[in-house]
């Protein structure tokens, strides 16, 4: 049995299968949750700040040099990336071809020294330490009036694309916002309110995919997600952008984050996973607004044809369920 769900985010379909006849251990990519070091050597350990451009922002023990070792967390550019703040910003036609030029920012935020640890095992002080980290990236990334869009994310295992095992976030900054959320403006525009706000209302009152709450965030498995066990959370009160957060939040999202991570990896063989910022943009008047939320999807099953042909997701473990597991697992964990 399925049903075919609008994914009113994406203004997209998804596909969910809501039989419980595939387990989560019957998909076929259970896991391979790690890199390993290429050759054994990692240019983000504790060593070898040499092999990697100089840091940018970093939080290192009094008395270290920098660019050396005694540093907790270190944001330094992606040396792999087409974007460059240096490169001119512009947009240019080639017969029925247009494009834009590489402009942008790209970094890494290496969240700890040491090689095996991953962001779920970090104590939740440590994990909000490295969430002030990105929200003081945002902040001094949105200064750049160029940039219009930050995305914040992160690559978990080599089936979420991490070609490194050391843990780590990425940001991306660019000077014009992507499509990918247009769900959201069209419902505003014809609706009037902020679709997360009113998905909260609805998904609060009718809790059958609620996973957590705590004071100021609500972490629920969306009802047209596109991946088993996707998973998000949300400001309960609506708020734009993702540099807003406070820093009452923040050891409060760390948490959260750590208890539904460690639930994740427990319940499904230390899988890679994908975790993502949607925020606001910056620098945009009267831009297509959004309420920030964080979404993490456990990546089971490599996206094939389907998916990159039409765009439609295939789900084969409701939201539902997901959310009544991971809540399960979160509580014998903590408990
Ligand atoms: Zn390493
Ligand atoms: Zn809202």
């Amino acid at each position: 049995m399925a049903e075919i769900r609008k994914d009113l985010l994406r203004d997209n379909w998804v596909v969910i299968a809501t039989s419980r006849a595939v387990r989560p251990t019957d998909l076929p990519v259970p896991s391979q949750g790690r890199a390993e070091k290429v050759q054994g050597f990692c240019p983000f350990c504790e060593g070898n700040e040499g092999f990697t451009p100089p840091e940018i922002m970093v939080n290192r023990k009094p008395g270290t040099a920098e660019n050396g070792p005694g540093w907790t967390i270190r944001t330094i550019p992606n040396k792999y990336t087409a974007f460059s703040l240096q490169t001119e910003f512009a947009t240019g036609v080639n017969g029925i071809y247009s494009y834009m030029t590489g402009f942008g920012a790209h970094e890494v935020i290496i969240e700890t020294p040491e090689h095996d640890v991953e962001l779920h095992q970090q104590p939740a002080e440590k994990i909000a330490e490295v969430f002030e980290m990105l929200k003081r990236r945002h902040l001094d990334l949105a200064k750049n009036e160029k940039i219009k869009y930050i995305q914040t994310y992160k690559n978990k295992g080599l089936f979420a694309g991490a070609s490194l095992g050391h843990s780590h976030m990425q940001i991306v900054a660019l000077p014009y916002v992507p499509d990918e959320l247009k769900g959201l403006r069209t419902y505003a525009q014809t609706i009037g309110n902020c679709l997360i706000c009113d998905m909260l209302k609805q998904d609060i009152r009718d809790p059958a995919r609620l996973v957590l709450e705590s004071e100021n965030f609500i972490v629920m498995c969306p009802y047209a997600a596109r991946f088993a066990y996707e998973t998000w959370i949300v400001p309960k009160k609506h708020a734009l952008n993702f540099g807003d957060i406070t820093e009452e939040q923040i050891p409060e999202l760390a948490g959260l984050i750590k208890k539904v991570l460690a639930a994740m990896v427990d319940l499904l063989n230390d899988p890679s996973y994908n975790l993502v910022i949607n925020t606001s943009p910056v620098n945009v008047e009267n831009g297509p607004e959004t309420h920030w939320f964080i979404e993490i999807f456990p990546r089971l099953i490599v996206q094939a044809g389907l998916e990159i042909a039409t765009g439609y997701y295939m789900n084969l473990i409701s939201p539902e369920w997901a959310a009544e597991t991971l809540k399960e697992k979160i509580s014998q964990i903590s408990g």
